[in-house]
């Protein structure tokens, strides 16, 4: 896989300083929007990307660690050095490794997959309002002007541990990655990043108009796009051949599964999820993740539980959001996966404080995935 990239940050038109900051490592690529105080924010996103720098040119540890790394000696600097008291950053970052990109997350700055003419956010906000509009409290319209749109709930460096988010994709040819900070993604609109992303071929030239055009939209914020294009997935080399060929067969074992699934459900009406190859659901009467589709076929289950959680299933499915999940929570893949039991999780544990006054907001850092 071929990879070019392009990168462009500015201060914008009203902030004092640039906060953000990017790293450009092959194949390591981040940004982070830092904040607190008149320096903090430069400090602590500039500290937290040349400490996974350094880790990552000394092959220590998974990009993950790196990240959790990089949060105590921002949490460290930021105790022992009044100047930057409380400052913390976001940090999205990216691995791309053969024919896939692994994505570690915190906080809101972005990343976005652009494939064949549509666009997806890869990353979750880790923000208030995501967490409203999640749990179905504010539309999408009040969250895109809430007024507390930027209120986040996960940084690095404000606490000793970080909960870090982690997600794979697969590379395919002419695949885009943007990696962003809030100060695009809170002044153009999803179709406008899209439309420049589609309209413009060439990375730099890319990031420069991103930029350019949030500046356009007002420049509130310090502004950051790094634009990174995935190109000859053909030309790979013969290194890589027997995972192509695995990955092949069962692409092709999953389409004739899918198809064979398809057949069924028309003769029955079951209820199927056919691009599923990961959901939430209930084994043993508790919440579990399954791999498959949520299905039978001809009495044969198409899918078995991989990781059997201890949240009670009776529990769950009392609650309101959870009440079909008997009928299995799709999602994107395992990491999703178990962001969608974390979000039970977390639900349940507010639904059971809530009358006794408690928060919620006070959790442990309980890790979606960790691991490592
Ligand atoms: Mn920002």
């Amino acid at each position: 896989m071929r990879i070019d990239v392009g990168v462009a940050t500015d201060i914008g038109r009203i902030r004092e300083g640039n906060e953000d900051s990017y790293l450009i490592e092959p194949p390591l690529y981040a940004v982070a929007d830092g904040m607190g105080g008149a320096r903090g924010g430069e400090v602590a996103s500039h500290l937290a990307l040349d400490t996974i720098e350094e880790l990552h040119r000394a092959h220590k540890g998974t990009l993950a660690e790196q990240v959790r790394h990089a949060n105590r000696i921002v949490f460290e600097r930021s105790n022992s050095d009044r100047a930057v008291a409380g400052m913390g950053t976001t940090l999205t970052a990216a691995i791309v490794d053969g024919d896939a990109a692994h994505l570690v997350h915190v906080g809101d700055s972005r990343g976005y997959l652009l494939r064949a003419g549509s666009m997806r956010q890869l990353t979750e906000d880790h923000t208030l309002v995501n967490r409203m509009l999640r749990a179905g409290e504010i539309s999408p319209e009040e969250a895109q002007h809430h007024p507390h749109r930027n209120v986040l709930t996960r940084v690095v460096g404000t606490d000793p541990e970080v909960a870090v988010d982690e997600d794979a994709v697969g590379l395919l040819d002419g695949d885009r990655l943007l990696l962003c900070s809030d100060g695009l993604t809170d002044m153009l609109t999803e179709d406008q990043i899209q439309a420049i992303l589609e309209s413009t071929p060439e990375p730099q030239d890319t990031a420069d108009r991103l930029v350019r055009a949030a500046n356009r939209a007002g420049g509130v914020d310090n502004i950051t796009a790094l634009v990174i294009d995935a190109s000859g997935a053909d030309g790979a080399s013969a290194a890589s051949g027997g995972w192509r060929s695995r990955s092949r067969r069962i692409s092709w074992i999953r389409r004739a599964v899918a198809a064979a699934v398809l057949v069924a459900a028309a003769s029955v009406g079951v209820r199927v999820f056919l691009d599923a190859q990961w959901y939430v659901g209930v084994a043993d009467g508790r919440v579990a993740i399954f791999r498959g589709i949520p299905a039978q076929l001809f009495g044969f289950e198409l899918s078995s539980p991989l990781v059997l959680t201890e949240i009670d299933a009776a529990e769950a499915t009392a609650h309101p959001f959870y009440a079909d999940l008997a009928d299995g929570f799709t999602a994107d893949d395992r990491a999703d996966a178990e962001r969608r039991v974390e979000e039970i999780r977390t639900t349940l544990a507010q639904a059971s404080t809530d009358g006794a006054g408690g928060t919620g907001e006070a959790m442990p850092n309980a890790g979606t995935g960790g691991g490592g």
